[in-house]
């Protein structure tokens, strides 16, 4: 008889190699959660800055345990990689190798998002620091081939006049890249994101698409909050699923959740990959999409988080591709982009049996 573990191996095998050859599209990631371990190391010598000098010291301080108590614990991680990103040059630099990092993963379309009103601790204007994101995320894009937009997030934690500022200034840099308004921070301290409607309406008028984070604490109460703003996506959100109205209306009105498998186990809402209501969501036609959240923090490739969908969340390899095609779907970028991306994922599929292809 064949040992189980050599009957299961192959499959797993043959499953991480259709998935890393996959080409992926990612929404939802955010660039201060998804820094090198190697990369830190340099840069908390060079800009002296408090931190592990060792290799294993310093993933242990990035990298988030699989489970914590809450998002406010999961946010704590965040700190250090905030710390180490407070000039132009190291901004441009990590921005440059995400990009190269999703590459290598096969994610040909990403959108990254961060906070610029965070990184100006050390005199760098926020004009300075969204230059230098989209001059790395556009250097990197040409190298790889990748197709990269930006989404420039907004903190709960700060008051809704500095989001307006910021708002103001993001819709500048529309032609380099920035496409995207996003809110995000702790749910819990503050909970109604209308407090910021005037910065969403800024951004909505300066030609920013609307995406905001929510359900990371409050389930479906905080998704419904959300919906106010009048989003295309809404970051997170798996506690849509608990509310049939909602998912109702979310899918009546075309908004994406934005969804995390890893990363939501992390901040504690939900028990388990197995328990999230990813393939729940998308058989009920909710729109979703799929991404890591912060490569780093989660210490997961996108094509990783791929494999948990299917075999522990229980998608179906045609209903993971369809997912992924969505996010094309979602995607804050010229129709005219999305379409040659849209045909050349086609182009893959087509050759791949377990897709319904011919080789
Ligand atoms: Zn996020």
């Amino acid at each position: 008889m064949i040992p189980t573990t050599e009957l299961e191996q192959p499959g797993h095998a043959s499953l991480r190699r259709l998935t890393a050859a996959m080409p992926k599209a990612e929404l939802h990631l955010h660039l201060d959660g998804s820094l090198r371990v190697e990369t830190a190391l340099m840069l908390a010598r060079s800009r002296r800055v408090d931190a592990p000098a060792t290799y294993e010291g310093m993933f242990r301080a990035l990298v988030g345990p699989a489970r914590m108590a809450s998002q406010a614990e999961l946010l704590t991680r965040f700190d250090l990689p905030i710390a180490l990103l407070q000039d132009a040059e190291s901004l441009e630099q990590v921005t440059a190798e995400l990009v190269e990092s999703k590459a290598a993963d096969n994610v040909r379309y990403l959108e990254i998002r961060w906070g610029p009103a965070l990184h100006v601790r050390r005199g760098l204007s926020v004009d300075a620091g969204i230059a230098a994101v989209c001059r790395g995320a556009r250097e990197a894009a040409v190298r790889t081939g990748s197709i990269v937009r930006l989404t420039c997030t907004a903190l709960r934690s700060h008051a809704p006049a500095e989001a307006l500022e910021l708002a103001e200034t993001a819709a500048r840099f529309r032609d380099q890249g920035l496409t995207g308004w996003d809110l995000a921070g702790p749910e819990a301290a503050v909970p109604d994101p209308l407090a910021f409607r005037r910065a969403f309406a800024a951004a909505r008028a300066g030609g920013l698409r609307i995406t905001l984070h929510a359900g990371e604490w409050g389930g479906a109460a905080q998704v419904r909050r959300a919906l106010a703003l009048d989003p295309e996506r809404i970051a997170h959100g798996p506690g849509a699923a608990d509310d049939p109205r909602l998912m109702a209306e979310i899918t009546l009105r075309g908004v994406t959740l934005d969804l995390c498998l890893t990363s939501n186990v992390q901040a504690g809402i939900v028990a388990s990959v197995v328990d999230h209501p990813l393939a729940r969501l998308h058989r009920a036609g909710v729109p979703v999409s799929l991404s890591t959240d912060d490569s780093t923090v989660s210490d997961v490739l996108l094509s990783e988080e791929y494999v948990r969908a299917v075999e522990e969340n229980g998608l179906t390899l045609p209903e993971l591709w369809a997912i992924d095609r969505h996010a094309l779907d979602a995607a804050f970028a010229e129709p005219e982009v999305i379409n040659l991306l849209r045909e050349s994922f086609e182009r893959w599929a087509a050759v791949v049996p377990e897709l319904g292809g011919s080789r």
